[in-house]
């Protein structure tokens, strides 16, 4: 078989892969992109929300998402709603903006090959090798998603414990409010996660349902059945149904793991470092994979692939997001257990929220100053006891110089 050699491969055309492919061959780096899926984003597992902000600074275009200003929430008897008067959030056209990232790399050199499906990863002094020596090369990024496939076949990861798993029907419906989104909480909509209605435009909305496994065993396309049947809450509000595409997918839910090995990098779902509160990870496989290219690059160019010379991308990441990332897990533990009872309550501490603070909360961009400033200003008995349980998770992880 002919053998293809490459100064790194990227496995995975996912954000996290043409990411890091694209800053790679933006440094004059021989990349190849190996896809399993014979078109990229082919299959949605993501309901592709994220945020404005971020999506400027990656120069995704405009018309690529939907923007949102009003964020609605839902209890079993509570319903709250914080305005805004600029967009905040944005729903992506998940298919344009995947193959956006993935052209972007291929403008730069990068080679896509789609239609391949590692099975086979084995590792020799200074080289990698996949599928029965088809290609080869001195570094491997592995961003092949929630099974981090490659580093799985070389036999340093086992499969996540605690995942989130989602389904969402991409529908038409009747009466779609397009700049607001609705987020349902309580055990009629999910008994550990939430559910969700995100606008795409005016004639389209992404419904879904999260749970998180082991928490709950049930199969979230039947509770996705169960609240469109019957008409649960907002979803009434949208008149007549039809749902047009199935997404389904898992994301890792069990704190970030070890990112570098001699010759590997994990990078976006693969590293695990998606935000908790809501699990969201697109920003992050966007941000990271391209720090991960950066890094892979030089050290190709100092013929240094060790974990040593590859650290500097783990580095990047803890420094930026993992004490972030940990707060958010005392949150969303906090979250999981809630009864329907509390979860209406906890809606009453959500609604004294500006919708700044709504957003960088849900970001996980808040600092011990922000949540200072949220104590000071929301001065209830039952706010006073939400934050002093951060404040104890602050202090229990060190976390006072996020
Ligand atoms: C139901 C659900 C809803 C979500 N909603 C949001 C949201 O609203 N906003 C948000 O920011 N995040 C969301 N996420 C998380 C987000 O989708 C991920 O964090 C993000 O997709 C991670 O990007 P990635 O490139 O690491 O992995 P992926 O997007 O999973 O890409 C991995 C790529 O690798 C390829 N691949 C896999 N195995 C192989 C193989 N053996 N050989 C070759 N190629 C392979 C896949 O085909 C895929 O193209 C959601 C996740 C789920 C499950």
């Amino acid at each position: 078989m002919h053998k293809t050699n490459y100064d790194l491969i990227v496995v995975g055309a996912g954000p996290a892969g043409s990411s890091a492919a694209y800053s790679a061959a933006s440094n004059g780096i021989k990349v190849a992109i190996i896809e399993k899926e014979h078109n990229i984003a082919n299959k949605i597992r993501t309901s592709g929300v994220t945020w404005i902000d971020d999506m400027e600074k990656f120069s995704i275009p405009k018309n690529f998402y939907n923007k949102i200003k009003n964020y609605a929430f839902y209890s079993p008897n509570n319903k709250i709603m914080i305005k805004n008067k600029a967009p905040f959030v944005a729903v992506l056209d998940i298919r344009q903006t995947y193959k956006f990232l993935a052209m972007r790399a291929v403008k730069k050199g990068a080679k896509l090959f789609t239609g391949n499906r590692i099975y086979n990863v084995k590792k020799e002094q200074n080289c990698i090798s996949i599928n029965n020596d088809r290609f080869s090369s001195k570094i491997i990024i592995d961003a092949s998603g929630f099974r981090s496939i490659v580093a799985q076949s070389l036999g340093l990861v086992k499969q996540w414990n605690v995942f989130g798993v989602g389904a969402e029907y991409e529908s038409y419906a009747e009466n779609i409010v397009p700049d607001t989104w609705s987020l349902m909480v309580g055990s009629k909509y999910s008994p550990s996660g939430y559910a969700w209605i995100f606008p795409v435009n005016k004639e389209i909305v992404r419904i879904g349902v999260g749970i998180t496994r082991p928490y709950s065993s049930i199969n979230p396309i039947d509770n996705l059945n169960k609240i469109i049947k019957n008409k649960i809450g907002p979803i009434n509000d949208l008149g007549k149904i039809t749902p047009i595409e199935l997404h389904y997918g898992l994301v890792p839910n069990d704190g970030p793991r070890k990112t570098v090995y001699d010759n590997l990098l994990l990078v976006g779902d693969s590293a695990g470092y998606s935000n908790p509160l809501v699990l969201e990870g697109i920003r992050y496989a966007i941000k990271f994979g391209e720090v991960a290219g950066k890094v892979a690059s030089k050290a190709i160019y100092k013929s240094n692939y060790s974990e040593h010379s590859l650290a500097e991308y783990e580095n990047q990441w803890k420094k930026s997001i993992y004490k972030k990332i940990i707060l958010s897990y005392v949150i969303q533990k906090r979250w999981l257990k809630l009864t329907d009872n509390e979860w209406d309550r906890e809606l009453n501490v959500i609604k004294n929220f500006t919708a700044t603070e709504l957003i960088n909360f849900m970001k996980s961009d808040f600092d011990v100053l922000d949540l200072l400033k949220l104590i000071r200003k929301n001065p209830t008995f039952i706010v006073r006891n939400f934050f002093k349980i951060l404040q104890q998770a602050i202090h229990k992880n060190n976390l006072t110089c996020i």
